[in-house]
């Protein structure tokens, strides 16, 4: 796999590593980069209307200035539901039944899981980010959301990009992680040369031979921080701490670890029951410990700025 070389600044990827760009990457009123640090938290899924509420109410007192929520889910295997659900449809679990759900029945169970994303983020003053995954679906999701995620399964999804490139919204980038910061720069080149500017990069782990236990998938690419900064300073970098190790006990150090590296803010999965998180659940943390990870950050970021 190559890394990035003199001539791919000066070719390929010349307008995302430019020094003296001046980006403005905004979710609602929320500054992403620059001083302010972006903590973005919530749900792996939107469960539910109340659990959404409570999730939002925990992470603003707690200090998040925006709110996560999956929606759309990319699934490995095709007999789950791709909305993080086990029984969205009628007539027990879709992956019971080994049936998947239409297009337009996911549509309709997405549009109204985005409304509570929506009620949540508004009541809270929290802007949300969500998930995109189907560019037919970015209308839809455009009057819900605040800022888009791209998935590290969709990365160079073309679809996607073209979509997203005709919204004023910003895109939050997660890194596949067999791919360099080189594929992920020309990812970010395609919305620049395109037009688009306001998007943030995403780490969410690499593949290494070995992630020191058997549930880890992958590990925390810290050292992706300060690269990332010295070949493109202008766009801010987010760590996701649960994706990439996949183990609770991992995540708030992992967590402090970035933002003493200089991450410009977190991506983090919190849950009022972690342990029966609908979708990832191993990694989800509490609402405790999110307290007490929010409080650690300011003290690293008192030091470090
Ligand atoms: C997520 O953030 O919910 C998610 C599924 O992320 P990733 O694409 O990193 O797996
Ligand atoms: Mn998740």
């Amino acid at each position: 796999m190559k890394d990035i070389s003199k001539q791919d600044i000066e070719n390929n990827i010349n307008l995302v590593t430019r020094k003296d760009f001046d980006r403005e990457v905004k979710a609602g009123d929320v500054l992403i980069g620059g001083d302010n640090l972006a903590v973005m938290a919530g749900p792996c899924t939107v469960e539910s209307r109340g659990q959404i509420l409570d999730i939002a109410s925990a992470v603003k007192d707690a200090g998040a200035n925006m709110l996560r929520g999956g929606i759309f889910k990319p699934l490995t295997f095709p007999y789950g539901d791709p909305l993080g659900q086990p029984d969205a449809g009628s007539g027990g679990s879709p992956r019971d039944r080994k049936e998947i759900l239409s297009k337009k029945e996911l549509f309709q169970h997405a549009k109204r899981r985005l409304g509570y994303l929506k009620e949540a983020g508004v009541k809270y003053g929290l802007p949300v980010v969500s998930e995109i995954v189907y560019a037919d679906s970015m209308d839809m999701m455009d009057e819900f959301v605040d800022m888009f995620q791209i998935g590290y399964r969709h990365m160079f999804n073309m679809d996607l990009i073209e979509a997203l490139s005709k919204t004023g919204k910003p895109v939050l980038i997660k890194r596949h992680y067999g791919e360099s910061l080189r594929s992920l720069f020309g990812v970010a080149e395609h919305f620049e040369a395109r037009g688009k500017h306001n998007f943030a990069f995403c780490e969410r782990g690499v593949t290494v031979p070995h992630t020191h236990n058997v549930e880890s998938r992958s590990i925390l690419d810290i050292q992706a921080i300060p690269a990332m900064k010295e070949y493109a300073p202008t766009v801010p970098v987010i760590i996701d701490p649960s994706h990439s190790t996949f183990k609770r006990s991992y995540v708030m150090p992992m967590s402090r670890a970035a933002i003493a590296a200089g991450a410009d803010g977190l991506l983090i999965e919190v849950h009022p029951r972690p342990e029966s998180a609908w979708v990832d659940p191993l990694q989800a943390i509490g609402f405790k410990d999110f307290e007490r990870l929010m409080k650690d950050i300011q003290k690293i970021r008192e030091v470090i700025i």
